[in-house]
């Protein structure tokens, strides 16, 4: 049969694509492969992509049903981001539809226009910039605009406002707004452009490595420690990219950072700059695509889902903390970021740089295997030298709040001599236990296998795992004392001690709980950086890529937690964690101090690690990871299952286990089932299957077969269950 069959990725939880006819009248030769096309799709309509024009089908011509519409003259999904994303769903084993409908726009998802990049666009005017916003409060609309336009200096398109017209109309009668279009915007680029450093002999060697490749595929490790000039690095590579024309994707892997280094190259380079985030409105972020996709915006810099942005003339793909865990997605379609960057590159041909001051052990593998070429940083760049390390056994210690007297000491002296400090600690909360101190009774989650944390300031419990919470009791429910005592540290209690040891310091938490608020956060870390406050607490909010000048003490409150985790990673987290804290002290001129809080002071690899530094640390670790043959010396990929009912995941799990079994596909190892470390979440007992094998090939074979046969299988519709490749956590 001689028929046109369009192959289609209908979003839904099926691991294939869907054959449908041409809609009537449609030139066959204008169907175009990565367009959205509208199907019917069981009893619902559905925004389907293309990805296949072919002239067979498993399905009978007559039973093939006919495609409703075609929504996109040109494709909104390039060919690089569709073989990308098709690559990712087989590998991740994930629905197609699903995780093609992930490399969308939300807007696009359901079926907007792909906006214009010529349409027109508002930016503010010299009056516009200095409306006083209070003077706005009942037009919030207007405020609205006037506010968001200030973040965009260079005028933003029309859909990023989300306003109706009359309401710009207005602002322009005003004389506060007025029209332009995203080519005057490059135009008006601002060029008051900050001066680049002149580099280092390493820095030099780093971008020299770069840019006599930018012709080709490389992949770069840059591993410089805290404060080496890592950035200025990236922007002297995009610097002559930017005189290529050539456009560069900069990923980060928390919303918390994309300010500061937005900040940072938007005042060196005169060019429109897109920014992606989980903190941008549907309009904002497809304007943002947009700017990307049509090569009007010649850096976007985003987290981890803007992977799939598409370039129009891409030229560099740059992940920066490169081992930080969040780049991994860690629900639905589980994707690397890092991993798909490195992917994306070496299919467009581009280098792509991975950096970080303490990288992933997977990464510092494949350079050891010649995949990933090594770039070193190994000195803080000006005057700014290594902090020092010191130790603070605290058994036996009398501790306040958590803080030993050591530490105390160290704190005072630092206020005292003009210094800033910072502390860190990776607990919210007031106390993690709440006791009764007559018969032992524990608060704990009803939902989760997991203790409440006691909020003291809102007095509430709070379980961190599923959000649950309840009013704090005044008398145990078992035996009715009234002696309730909180039992180890959170943020909220140390810095309860802080209050009063330090009266009159001026102090910053900065932890989840203080930071709800859109901007707050941005706000605390200003006032961090400034100096302004001097004492400064907080969880590993505080620990990433914060570039503090004047912190001259910081504080590890408590290293034990990492030194025996439950996860095969733990020590390698713990270690980054201390490393990227300890970076936040001594920046400027000022040397920096690091004192770390621990009951096993004699800890081989937390000797090692402040000894010999995070190179010697992971060098032994992957000596370790070798001889145990865990990743990345192996691959691991973990199936999980949950259900309401206790024996339904695991009788689940063993069926996968017989399954795998069955296929005699000897090169993987099985593990479990077993129930998770944490067995009841949210309601909810969790349990699962680890497959292990010394080559991927094998394990990917075996999970394709397996995926195909849970869809199948009975046991399967009665848990929720997913797979996990090269997973970040082992919970
Ligand atoms: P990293 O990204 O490695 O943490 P940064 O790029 O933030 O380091 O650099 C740390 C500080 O050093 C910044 O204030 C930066 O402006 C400055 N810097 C970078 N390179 C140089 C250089 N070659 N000479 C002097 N200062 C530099
Ligand atoms: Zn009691
Ligand atoms: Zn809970």
């Amino acid at each position: 049969m001689n028929q046109t069959i369009l192959r289609i990725a209908v979003p839904s939880p099926l691991y294939r694509s869907f054959d449908y006819l041409p809609p009537a009248s449609v030139a066959t030769n204008a169907l175009q492969p990565g367009s959205r096309i509208r199907v019917p799709f069981g009893r619902r309509k559905a925004i389907g992509i293309l990805i296949e024009v072919t002239r067979q089908s498993e399905l009978e011509h007559a039973r093939l049903k006919r495609a409703l519409e075609i929504l996109d003259a040109e494709a909104v999904l390039s060919s690089d981001i569709l073989a990308m994303t098709q690559w990712a769903s087989a590998y991740y084993h994930h629905p197609i539809g699903e995780a093609l409908a992930t490399a969308l726009p939300i807007l696009l998802r359901r079926g907007r226009d792909v906006p214009d990049a010529r349409e027109p666009g508002w930016r503010l005017t010299q009056s516009g910039v200095q409306v006083d916003l209070d003077t706005l409060s009942r037009a919030p609309r207007q405020a609205m605009v006037i506010s968001r336009l200030r973040a965009h200096p260079l005028g933003a398109p029309r859909a990023a406002l989300e306003v109706p017209a009359e309401v710009l109309r207005s602002l322009g009668k005003k004389g506060w707004i007025e029209p332009c279009t995203l080519e005057d915007a490059k135009v008006a680029a601002v060029s008051d452009a900050s001066t680049p450093h002149t580099l280092n002999a390493a820095q030099q060697t780093a971008v020299d490595a770069v840019t006599t490749s930018l012709k080709g595929f490389g992949a770069f490790l840059l591993e410089g420690v805290t404060g080496s000039g890592k950035t200025e690095v990236y922007l002297q590579v995009i610097d002559t990219l930017i005189g290529q024309g050539r456009q560069t994707l900069v990923l980060v892997p928390e919303i918390g950072l994309t300010p500061q280094l937005v900040k940072r190259f938007s005042s060196r380079f005169a060019v429109p700059l897109a920014v992606l985030h989980s903190g941008l409105s549907d309009g904002e972020r497809l304007s943002a695509w947009q700017q990307a996709r049509s090569g009007e915006a010649q850096i976007i810099i985003g987290t981890r889902s803007a992977i799939f942005t598409p370039l129009a003339r891409p030229g560099l793909l740059v992940v920066d903390e490169e081992h930080d865990s969040s780049l991994k997605q860690q629900e639905g379609f589980r994707y690397s970021a890092r991993d798909l960057a490195v992917w994306r590159a070496h299919q467009l041909d581009i280098p792509v740089i991975l950096g970080s001051a303490t990288p992933s052990l997977e990464s510092l593998f494949n350079v050891k295997h010649q995949r990933y070429k090594h770039l070193a940083l190994p000195n803080r760049t000006g005057a700014a030298s290594m902090p020092s390390y010191e130790i603070l056994d605290i058994r036996k210690q009398p501790l306040e709040h958590g803080l030993g007297r050591p530490l105390l000491k160290r704190i005072a002296h630092h206020l005292d001599h003009d210094g800033q400090v910072l502390l860190f600690l990776n607990r919210r909360g007031y106390a993690p236990t709440l006791v009764c101190h007559d018969c032992g009774w524990v608060a704990e989650c009803p939902r989760c296998d997991a203790r409440m944390t006691w909020h003291q300031r809102e007095q509430q419990l709070r379980c961190h795992h599923c959000g649950s919470q309840r009013p704090v009791a005044t008398s145990c429910p078992e035996c009715q004392s009234t002696e309730l005592r909180p039992l180890g540290q959170g943020t909220e209690r140390v810095e309860q001690a802080l209050v009063e040891h330090f009266p009159g310091v001026e102090r910053l938490r900065i932890d989840r709980d203080t930071t709800r608020r859109k901007g707050e956060l941005a706000r605390q870390l200003e006032q961090a950086r400034s100096g302004q406050a001097r004492l400064l607490l907080g969880t590993q909010m505080l620990a990433k890529g914060h570039h503090f000048p004047k912190v001259t003490l910081v504080g590890i409150l408590n290293a034990d937690q990492g030194l025996f985790g439950t996860d095969f990673r733990s020590s390698e987290r713990m270690a980054q964690l201390i490393v990227q804290v300890a970076g936040r002290a001594g920046r400027h001129d000022r040397p920096g101090q690091v004192a770390i809080q621990t009951h096993h002071p004699d800890h081989p690899l937390l000797q090692l690690l402040i000894r010999q530094g995070y190179p010697a640390f992971a060098r032994a670790a992957l000596a370790e990871r070798e001889a145990a043959r865990l990743p990345p010396c192996s691959h691991i990929a973990l199936v999980r299952a949950e259900a309401a009912q206790q024996s339904l995941p695991l009788a689940f799990l063993e069926q996968v286990r017989q399954h795998c079994e069955a296929t005699g596909e000897t090169g993987v190892e099985l593990w479990g089932p077993v129930p998770a470390i944490m067995e009841r979440r949210a309601g909810r007992f969790r349990a699962q299957l680890l497959l292990q094998a010394a080559r991927r090939a094998e394990l990917q074979q075996l999970l394709s077969n397996l995926v195909r046969q849970l869809e199948q299988m009975k046991a399967a519709r009665q848990v929720r269950w997913s797979v996990d490749v090269d997973p970040a956590d082992m919970f």
